[in-house]
């Protein structure tokens, strides 16, 4: 196949977002698109490309004082009557058109066109971001290659609508146990009820009130809710077992330790078992790269607030943000579309933040 990137493909945004859309790359089936990627970067004087799995990194080497990483993901989810891309009006309609295949393209086309940036640029195109973590590109590059990372700041190109979400929460599930003794039912007073013990459980979360914290100009709302509960033994049996498991999404000013220490004050007394956790991300906004960004792109920074790829370089001591032309109400959605003067803004006001 030859490589529909072609160089007039690459000087333009939007005609570079609709042939990324349409070669078809649903998580786990990302080598043609990661194949053609590489090409386009390697026939670039400038960069240097390193390549593992389905992911390309390819980056300058300019000795500038900076360097910056845009990055996003290759791969879609899967395709829903929606593939190849249409034209409407505005719009670009198909799968990958807002999540993220508009900011890949974006990137892509600054990465083919702008040989002289006023930081050293880190370009990465990574694989399997929709699908679980073990296969993630940028986490197994941040496990095997932490140094294609360095950096001093990170823009992922996730849809925002143009907008600046900063940082994003931590999350942590735990699973908090109650125990009773059994006993025949006809006779419960020899037993004690663990799904009675529960209610004191329920309570604490009815009467707990959530954290609201602002770093950098970002507000961060916590929440901690029950996500589900089990128990019981029989209809005729006083249960000696209850499970309310836990959801605590906590602010980035918070580490998962102390988010733990928290949660175990939450339900002192009670038995606590981790399921799952993962750290927030700090907004990073006051480094120096990062305002230079908030000036070139002019809007105040909100708060990410679901977990997202941010966090694996913060991971890292990089701050990063989200910024991308897509809807991130119409991802993997089956009338995903994208908006092409938000591609045709997004690249002009990343150009001129890259060209200083
Ligand atoms: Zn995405």
């Amino acid at each position: 196949m030859a490589n529909p990137l072609t160089p007039d493909v690459l000087v333009d945004p939007v005609e570079l977002t609709r042939a990324l859309v349409d070669i078809e790359s649903v998580s786990r089936d990302e080598k043609v698109i990661a194949d053609c990627v590489e090409d386009v970067l390697r026939h670039t004087k400038h960069l240097t490309v390193k390549r593992v799995g389905n992911t390309v990194m390819a980056r300058t080497g300019l000795g500038r004082e900076q360097r910056v990483v845009l990055a996003g993901h290759l791969d879609t989810v899967p395709i829903n009557d929606n593939w190849p891309s249409t034209v409407v009006d505005d719009l670009i309609y198909g799968c990958g058109t807002s999540d993220m295949k508009s900011g890949v393209a974006i990137a892509l086309h600054l990465a083919a066109t702008l040989p002289d940036p006023a930081y050293d640029v880190t370009y990465l195109f990574y694989e399997a971001e929709e699908i679980e973590s073990e296969y993630n590109g940028l986490n197994l590059v941040s496990a095997g290659h932490p140094e294609w990372l360095r950096a001093d700041f990170a823009v992922l190109l996730e849809p925002t609508y143009g907008a600046v979400e900063a940082g994003c929460q931590g999350t942590l599930t735990a699973v908090v146990h109650t125990r009773g003794r059994r006993a025949h039912t006809a006779r419960a007073w020899r037993g004690v009820n663990a799904i009675h013990a529960a209610g004191e459980v329920l309570r604490r979360l009815e009467d707990y009130h959530p954290r609201t914290v602002t770093i950098d100009g970002c507000t961060y709302r916590e929440g901690l809710n029950a996500v589900r509960i089990t128990g019981g033994v029989a209809g005729n049996v006083v249960p000696d077992e209850c499970a309310v498991e836990v959801n605590l999404r906590f602010a980035p000013d918070r580490s998962e330790k102390q988010a733990l220490k928290h949660l175990h004050k939450v339900f002192e007394g009670f038995d606590l078992e981790v399921v799952d956790s993962a750290p927030g991300a700090l907004p990073g906004l006051e480094a120096p790269a990062a305002r230079e960004f908030l000036l070139a792109v002019g809007v105040e920074p909100a708060a990410k607030l679901g977990w997202t790829d941010v966090a694996r370089f913060a991971a890292l001591g990089i701050p990063a943000l989200n910024y991308g032309p897509g809807d991130p109400s119409l991802a993997h959605a089956p009338d995903e579309h994208v908006e092409i003067g938000r591609i045709r803004d997004g690249a002009a006001t990343l150009h001129r933040w890259l060209a200083g």
